[in-house]
């Protein structure tokens, strides 16, 4: 449903000049534009936990998807700790950490590689687990880890990500069989663009970017393979 999602982002006449914010130095002329500055990620991300929290009442095993979720990951657990403390709900946590890679420069590759194995099954079995991704695009990340976590027979499985991406069509990502596939909590839904800053990455470049930004074609020649 719409409400899981804000959607202003999709609009890049919303977008933020690069000039009204502070950007490091280094990157400034690889970006056109910011699209989500920090603080609002921060902000949305204190609402996500509040949902997170209200719907999962127990013991949660969190999954980091790494590199690009760390921050997201952290953020969120963060916030997740802050609203126990003031609202006294007992949802104790673990955190569990998987690697996942499949882009080189801004395409997919087709091929998910997960450093996941058949020796991990006892700490998913019969849990709760929340997976924590950064960005859902073509869905191939996203589609190989869950089929793997299923295996493993969890109580639950359920995803945030902090951002998905929209089709040009108003179509979202569509993974799962077919059928299109809206993650549980979702940050924001953003336009077909190649996105990088809060952890996100260009050949392991901009992920030390705070505000989440558009590359522009100078930066994605700067910083190709
Ligand atoms: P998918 O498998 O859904 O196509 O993409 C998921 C992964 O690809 C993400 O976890 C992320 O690492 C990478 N990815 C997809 N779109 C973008 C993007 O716009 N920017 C960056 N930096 N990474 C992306």
């Amino acid at each position: 449903p719409a409400s899981l999602w804000t959607d202003c982002h999709t609009d890049a006449s919303r977008f933020i000049p690069l000039a009204h914010l502070s950007v490091p130095s280094h990157y400034a002329d690889s970006l056109s534009d910011i699209m989500i500055p920090h603080g609002l990620i921060k902000d949305r991300i204190e609402k996500l936990a509040q949902d997170i929290v209200g719907a999962n009442p127990g013991p949660l095993v969190v999954v980091c998807v790494l590199k690009g979720g760390h921050l997201f990951f952290s953020d969120l657990v963060a916030a997740i700790k802050r609203l126990r403390q003031s609202s006294g709900v007992v949802v104790p946590l673990s955190y569990e950490f998987i690697k996942a890679k499949s882009y080189v420069d801004d395409s997919s590759t087709g091929t998910v590689r997960l450093s996941l194995t058949d020796a991990d099954a006892e700490t998913f079995r019969g849990k709760n687990i929340l997976v924590v991704e950064d960005i859902l695009d073509t869905g191939h990340t996203l589609t190989t880890l869950l089929a793997r976590l299923r295996l493993f027979n969890p109580a639950s499985l359920r995803v945030a990500v902090l951002l998905l991406k929209k089709l040009p069509s108003g179509r979202r990502a569509t993974i799962e069989g077919g059928a299109e596939y809206v993650p549980e909590y979702v940050g924001f839904a953003v336009p077909e663009k190649f996105v990088v800053g809060y952890c996100l990455d260009y050949n392991e470049h901009f992920r030390d970017l705070d505000h989440i930004a558009v590359i522009n074609d100078h930066g994605k020649a700067k910083f190709a393979k």
